[in-house]
């Protein structure tokens, strides 16, 4: 027996060039997320499903066991653009010739019956759906779905048979090439899939709502990078450990290639020091918009993505948000600005990372006021930038020299090194 994996592809609404744009790109991903877990197998595109073949025994050298390929396909629902996936129990028309004129049915019984005692679940009713392909075979599909549910009746304790609404399906689909029989469907997380939509740079803070917010533009085709702001250098011994460095590690498991830029504030701290304005946290805010802004070219980025959520804390207003705003000629995006909390932290979850986000956050920042201000203007913000922070564009410069890059590849760290803006 060997195994498939049916992919199905989320979005079937649309219509045309797109379609097979993002069914090819879906296909890409696949294959790369295979590749990174160690697995080169064949992945085929077919209308709006996607066949992963999983090498078995019938003379390749590697077999892949039951368990093995069931985490495959878990690892695979993660990736958006997946409306769901069933693993898949394939029977080669090769080794069973059940094309031919007296087919032998046994081993689809055999695994249904399995499949059957295994799947069982009290009061529940089930259905057979067969699928016939390939017309030379001997049954008609109507009459194999009733020989397959007097199978299951006899040699399970399932007892309900409900055609319009079963609770439980087992399907057989029979094709030229062979047989595939399978009873689950898993839930991908929909959207499209990461790369056919465009790219971002997602300004990423220690709290959920900023990793949150890059997952909802993955989940909408958006491939991201990420901009950290961050008080303190971290030693090479320590990064691997450090909060933000495993968030992003995690976003990538799902969203593939990703940069995370970590970028030390300190000569935006140095230059407002002891003033105690309370006006400081937007031009902070200002301040990463700015920079993040200069990096955008760089990361062929469209736009820039918050955490943002209105009202949120004090500081998240919409006058602020529109200070923010001026300060940059980028487009911000804000996924999150009309979440609810427990909406994001429910995201989180799905996401894996709600474990890593509600550790605290260290990196606490010295220079914001304890009552940071609600509303703000932009030219008066613009008026202190003039006196405080009158050399801006080596501001951002400077800044920028001290950055560190790190990039991963589905979950996997590739490299580290140290980016300028100088040549
Ligand atoms: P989060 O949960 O993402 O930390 P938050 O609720 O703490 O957000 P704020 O601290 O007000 O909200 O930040 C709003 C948004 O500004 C964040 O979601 C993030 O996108 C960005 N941001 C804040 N601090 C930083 C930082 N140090 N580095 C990069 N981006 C930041
Ligand atoms: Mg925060």
């Amino acid at each position: 027996m060997q195994f498939r994996i049916i992919v199905q592809f989320a979005e079937l609404a649309l219509k045309g060039k797109n379609r097979h744009r993002f069914i090819r790109r879906l296909r890409k991903n696949i294959k790369d997320k295979l590749k990174i877990l160690g697995y080169e197998w064949p992945v085929k595109a077919i209308h709006d499903r996607i066949y992963v073949q999983v090498p078995g025994a019938e003379g390749e050298a590697e077999s892949i066991d039951e368990k093995t390929a069931r985490a495959v396909v878990h690892e695979l629902g993660r990736l958006p653009g997946i409306a769901w996936l069933s693993f898949v129990y394939w029977l080669s028309e090769q080794r069973f010739g059940f094309l031919g004129e007296k087919p032998d049915l046994l081993v689809i019984h055999e695994l249904i019956e399995r499949l059957a005692q295994e799947q069982y679940r009290p009061e529940s009713s089930f259905a057979v759906r067969v699928k016939r392909r390939d017309k030379r075979f001997a049954l008609k599909s109507q009459d194999f779905e009733q020989q397959i549910a007097t199978t299951i009746l006899k040699s399970s304790d399932w007892q309900q048979v409900n055609l319009s609404r079963p609770d439980q399906t087992f399907y057989v689909d029979i094709a030229s090439d062979g047989v595939s029989v399978h009873s689950e469907k898993i839930m991908g997380v929909g959207g499209l899939p990461v790369g056919s939509t465009g790219q971002v740079l997602t300004l990423l803070s220690g709290g959920f709502d900023s990793p949150v917010a890059a997952w909802l533009m993955a989940k909408r085709g958006c491939q991201t990078d990420f901009i950290h702001f961050t008080a303190s250098h971290r030693p090479p011994e320590a990064i691997e450990a450090d909060k933000i460095v495993r968030t992003a590690k995690i976003v990538s498991e799902s969203s593939g290639f990703v940069r995370l830029y970590i970028v030390p504030y300190t000569y935006f701290d140095m230059a407002l020091m002891e003033l105690d304005l309370e006006y400081d946290l937007i031009l902070f805010r200002r301040f990463m918009a700015r920079v993040a802004t200069r990096l955008m070219p760089d990361v062929e980025a469209q736009a820039l993505v918050t955490g943002d959520n209105l009202g949120q804390v004090a500081s998240q207003t919409l006058e602020n948000m529109e200070s923010m705003n001026k300060s940059t000629e980028a487009m911000i995006l804000r996924p999150l600005l009309a979440y609810n909390k427990h909406d994001i932290i429910d995201l989180s979850t799905q996401l894996g990372l709600f474990e890593v986000c509600r550790e605290p956050h260290k990196d606490c920042c010295a220079l914001i006021s304890k009552n940071p201000r609600t509303k703000s203007r932009a030219d008066v913000l613009e008026k202190m930038e003039q006196i405080y922070l009158s050399d801006y564009e080596s501001l951002i410069d400077d800044t920028l020299n001290d950055a560190q890059v790190l990039t991963f590849y589905f979950g996997r760290w590739v490299n580290q090194q140290q980016v300028g803006t100088e040549e």
